[in-house]
């Protein structure tokens, strides 16, 4: 898959900004971003030896019929979705010649917008150059995920660096947002002695968001986060249990996975597998404790996709390898078992305690699914 390169145009008239509807048909909105029926800035690829400057003039009186005379860039951000990779370059026009016209088919109106009054939905790479000339950032880098290098970080320093009524951003945080399964976390941040209590952590276009129970935080402000660590590490050893469980399962049986819940007193784990027989399983459980009592390491790291492919090993997964990234994160368990993961995990198999039979079901035709808590 290419990086392409884009450009999105501020153009200014008595402090109102301009901006397009682009068409709610997605085949007329020509968005790899997911653009459709989103308010968006004038703009477009980089043609082929063009100029930043260039490709802005000539997308604008494409789209709009405006000439625009002195464009500066003003930013840059790093746009991804899951099967697209736009590097978009923001720059402003304060002077121009014209009066916006619907020119092509990909945008259904043009208006201006006061600053304060910018209208939703917004086209999210258009949000970000809206928010680097806000704030006059260049570029505003992507905040630091702790918990992928560190699992057992309990509190951290960080700071504001986005607030919106109550979804909170920060430079770098060790709250893990719910993906893959695994539950967000809750805990606290913690500013000038108030605490805000992280309801909900979620991950929206690459930014994890924290949100908490009430307003006050401001950009730039000084934070300390502290996660529920309780709750936290009964995640890790039930998302640790989940993979031995799986990898032990899909060794016996040769199922792969098609979903799975973890929750903090019960999880859940779906296979393709037309039959489950209560004695088999009960030697999946027993296989899977005997690996708990060998107290295994566990580590991660992060391969080229190209490597991850060619183990044929590595998936376990019924919808294949997680699409649109260049690199994949394993999660290894000592000679045991590997898979691609975002999740947080123990160090030491041992940790987990006991696994449990909980219940199974059967969930249509060649669904199987296993409930499992821990001792
Ligand atoms: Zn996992």
């Amino acid at each position: 898959m290419n990086i392409g390169v884009g450009v999105g145009i501020i153009i200014l008239k008595d402090g109102k900004i301009l901006l397009g509807k682009r068409n709610s048909d997605e085949e007329k909105t020509s968005s790899l971003l997911n653009g459709a029926g989103k308010w968006t800035l004038p703009g477009g690829k980089l043609h082929f030896g063009e100029s930043f400057e260039e490709a802005a003039e000539r997308e604008v009186f494409e789209e709009t019929g405006i000439k625009i005379k002195d464009t500066a860039v003003i930013c840059i951000n790093n746009d991804i979705v899951e099967d697209a990779h736009f590097v978009t370059i923001g720059l402003l026009c304060e002077n121009f010649e014209g009066e916006p016209e619907i020119k092509e088919d990909s945008i259904t109106e043009w208006n201006w917008f006061l600053l304060n009054e910018i209208p939703e939905p917004l086209y999210f790479p258009t949000k970000k150059v809206l928010d680097n000339y806000l704030k006059k950032k260049f570029y505003i880098k992507k905040e630091k995920l702790l918990y992928l290098d560190d699992s057992y970080l309990k509190e951290f320093d960080a700071k504001v660096v986005k607030v919106e009524n109550n979804k909170v951003i920060l430079n770098q945080t060790a709250f893990y947002p719910e993906s893959g399964g695994q539950p967000a976390d809750n805990g606290k941040i913690i500013c000038n002695n108030i605490e805000y209590n992280v309801i909900d952590v979620k991950k929206e276009k690459g930014e994890v968001i924290h949100y908490v129970d009430k307003e006050g935080l401001n950009v730039n402000d000084k934070v300390k986060g502290t996660i529920d660590w309780e709750r936290r590490y009964k995640l890790m050893k039930m998302h640790t249990a989940a993979h031995i469980l799986s990898a032990i399962i899909n060794k016996m049986t040769g199922a792969l996975i098609t979903g799975n819940q973890l929750g903090i007193d019960k999880s859940r784990i779906d296979f393709d597998l037309e039959e489950f027989n209560r004695e088999e399983l009960k030697d999946y459980f027993n296989a899977a404790n005997d690996v708990v009592k060998f107290d295994l390491a566990i580590k991660s790291y992060t391969v080229k996709r190209e490597e991850a492919e060619a183990d044929g090993n590595l998936c376990k997964l019924a919808k294949g390898l997680p699409s649109g990234l260049k690199e994949l994160r394993i999660v290894e368990i000592d000679i045991f078992d590997k898979q691609p993961d975002g999740g947080t995990h123990v160090a030491w198999t041992g940790e987990i305690g006991k696994i449990i039979f909980l219940d199974a079901e059967n969930k249509g035709a060649n669904n199987r699914r296993v409930y499992f808590g821990l001792e």
